[in-house]
């Protein structure tokens, strides 16, 4: 590892919102580095179609719309490093960001790592990841062709890739924990229309079965108290996000959730670092508001950088 390299700001997740304060930063001609572990796009990456981002009527791939948002920002000249970040200090005039390839410095930091899927922690879930445990209907579905498929969760995710997994398979069932589901309207009568798609309500899903690969889910009725095997052969897990937030734990303000605190403005607790996209405390986190987050950060960091001129 070299000596130190310096940049204006540095923008860390490439999701959405780090994405569109990247391009914002360039098009400023602030001197912008973006860090990003996997590619870009971020979980928009894993996600089948997006049919709610405004200028796309009939929906865009999600992995589309990263690489596009990607290549616009490119194009005002953001740099990109495919690096992971171990540690950083973010107090103080001059911020240091350690990836597990080089170590840079700015004077302003955008945090936009976003969230990752919820884990249920029962037993079987780490034990049959990847033999029919899955997080990613778009990445793993046509693994489930003509099988038939658990989907746990009722929220926006958990029936769009319901929806989704109906493509490849035989029968898919939503277990849900509560008698109604959370999803938006015009995705919940597109599933009960779905005569693929059954469900099973107040149903809390104890263990996930099976030897080397997913036989069943073992089902506990919270209503009657009884439990019950029922049997698939797949499991997509979609009960919400948590925050990656382990980097800032110790240094940004957080609310008991673990979202960073940030205003309208996106500023954090720390003078110089910013929050944008669904890692700050939002009412709503979609892809328009993630890359509204990411606009509104690039314009505050150039402000705040004003004063070291
Ligand atoms: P979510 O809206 O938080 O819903 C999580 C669902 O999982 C809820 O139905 C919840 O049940 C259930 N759940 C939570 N913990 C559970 C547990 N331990 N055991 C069983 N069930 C559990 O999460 P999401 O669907 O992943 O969506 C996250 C965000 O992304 C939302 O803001 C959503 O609008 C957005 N999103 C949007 C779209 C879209 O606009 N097309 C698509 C995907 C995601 P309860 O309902 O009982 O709490």
């Amino acid at each position: 590892m070299g000596g130190w390299c310096m940049y204006d700001l540095i923008i860390i997740g490439g999701g959405p919102a780090g994405l569109s304060a990247g391009l914002y930063a360039s098009r400023a001609q602030l001197k912008t580095l973006l860090i990003e572990k996997v590619m870009p796009g971020g979980l928009l990456g894993i996600t089948e179609e997006i049919e709610n981002y405004p200028g796309f009527p009939g929906g865009i791939a999600g992995f589309e719309l990263g690489m596009k948002f990607h290549q616009q920002a490119n194009e005002f000249g953001l740099q990109t490093a495919f690096e992971e970040v171990q540690s950083l200090k973010l107090e103080g005039n001059i911020k240091q960001v350690v990836t597990n390839q080089n170590r840079y410095e700015s004077k302003a930091v955008i945090i936009a790592t976003g969230t990752k899927y919820r884990q249920l922690k029962i037993q079987g879930e780490q034990e049959l990841l990847g033999k029919g445990v899955s997080y990613c209907a778009t990445c793993d579905g046509a693994f489930f062709k003509d099988k038939e498929v658990v989907v746990i969760g009722g929220g926006d995710a958990a029936v769009e890739e319901a929806l989704f997994l109906t493509r490849f398979a035989s029968k898919v069932t939503i277990v849900h924990r509560r008698d109604s589901l959370r999803a938006t309207m015009v995705l919940q009568e597109r599933a009960k229309a779905n005569e693929k798609i059954n469900f099973l309500w107040n149903s809390a899903v104890e263990r996930i079965v099976g030897q080397n690969q997913v036989e069943g889910v073992q089902i506990n009725n919270l209503a009657s108290g009884d439990s019950h095997l029922f049997k698939a052969q797949g499991v997509f897990i979609f009960i919400g996000l948590d925050p990656v937030v382990d980097l800032f734990k110790n240094q940004v303000d957080l609310t008991p959730e673990g979202y960073i605190l940030a205003d309208e403005t996106t500023k954090t607790s720390i003078p110089g670092v910013f929050a944008a996209g669904d890692i700050r405390k939002k009412p709503l986190r979609q892809v328009v508001t993630a890359v509204s987050d990411g606009a509104v950060a690039a314009v505050a960091a150039e402000k705040y950088l004003e004063q070291f001129e």
